[in-house]
């Protein structure tokens, strides 16, 4: 039984589920995500699979699905192959635009989350798809300071710290940073959803997204635990401008951020650094980046 239930306070829609299933612990040996007639993927060969989270730990009217990005079970997206991560953007493009066509879904969220310390319990390469049949409270509230004109385009006090930038994307740590190295990862071109991104975009954007998994990791000096998520609006029509959010949890060896009484009692978050800090301590490591021969 799925509940769909608006806070009477806030507003706010969340999902439960009060059949919530495990994955059996028989499944625990052999990884459910690896090529297989027998696991979850249900295929013996594949180089990307898109299916049905059959053990969601969320899940409403909408779908939860979950793309496996390699079959191979060490592989890391931000280490594959430009061409690979390439195929993985395509997939999420074609996966956008066939949910957008649903009549039940409002929004198509993408996401991953990288490293068990943000609850990966799978370590083979995958990512998730939310497609809700609502807005969620922080989309909602962004859609509308986009009504009158994008905030994203207009130049402003943040563009001070953009870290990249090439004819298609925009890599830039946000004015009103939320978390402690948070980047956004966005294109140049207004847009809305991943649906009307060119070939172009497509590529550039992937070998982008590595880069960045890639510095955190480099400046970090360990497989940095983060959640990149996919901030896009499918509303045809919509006055929204796409992002990448990455947002790292480690800070370095042993250091964590935790979400305490602020954040997750009042969503207001409270961050020990400022944006031109950030881009000071990873403006060199960008520079090696694009100093390296294609
Ligand atoms: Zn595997
Ligand atoms: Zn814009």
């Amino acid at each position: 039984m799925i509940l769909l239930r608006q806070d009477p306070l806030s507003g706010e829609w969340v999902s439960l589920n009060a059949e919530r299933q495990t994955r059996p612990l028989t499944q625990a040996k052999a990884c459910p995500f690896c090529p297989g007639d027998n696991t979850e993927v249900g295929h013996t060969t594949f180089d990307v699979a898109v299916f049905d989270n059959k053990f969601p730990a969320f899940q409403f009217p909408g779908t939860a699905e979950v793309v496996i990005y390699s079959p191979r079970h060490h592989d890391d997206l931000a280490y594959l192959p430009t061409d690979y991560a390439q195929l993985v953007w395509q997939v999420w493009k074609e996966r956008s635009e066939a949910l957008q066509k649903r009549n039940d879904v409002k929004s198509v969220f993408i996401f991953e989350n990288r490293g068990a310390k943000v609850g990966a319990s799978i370590a083979h390469p995958h990512g998730q798809i939310y497609a809700y049949p609502y807005w969620p409270p922080r989309l909602a509230k962004e859609r509308a300071h986009f009504e009158s004109h994008c905030p994203m385009c207009l130049p402003g006090e943040g563009d001070g710290s953009v870290l990249y930038e090439n004819r298609w994307w925009r890599i830039e740590v946000p004015f009103a940073m939320r978390m402690p190295f948070q980047l956004w990862l966005r294109p140049v071109r207004h847009i809305a959803f991943l649906g009307g991104l060119t070939q172009e975009e497509i590529l550039s954007g992937a070998s982008l997204m590595q880069d960045i998994v890639r510095s955190y990791d480099s400046y970090f000096g360990l497989r940095t635990a983060l959640v990149m998520a996919l901030y896009q609006d499918i509303a045809t029509g919509s006055p929204y401008h796409l992002r990448w959010d990455f947002l790292p949890i480690d800070r370095g060896q042993g250091k964590i951020k935790y979400l305490a009484g602020s954040e997750l009692a009042m969503g207001a978050f409270v961050v020990d650094m400022t944006p031109e800090f950030v881009k000071e301590e990873l403006a060199p490591l960008w520079a090696r980046i694009h100093q390296e021969p294609e």
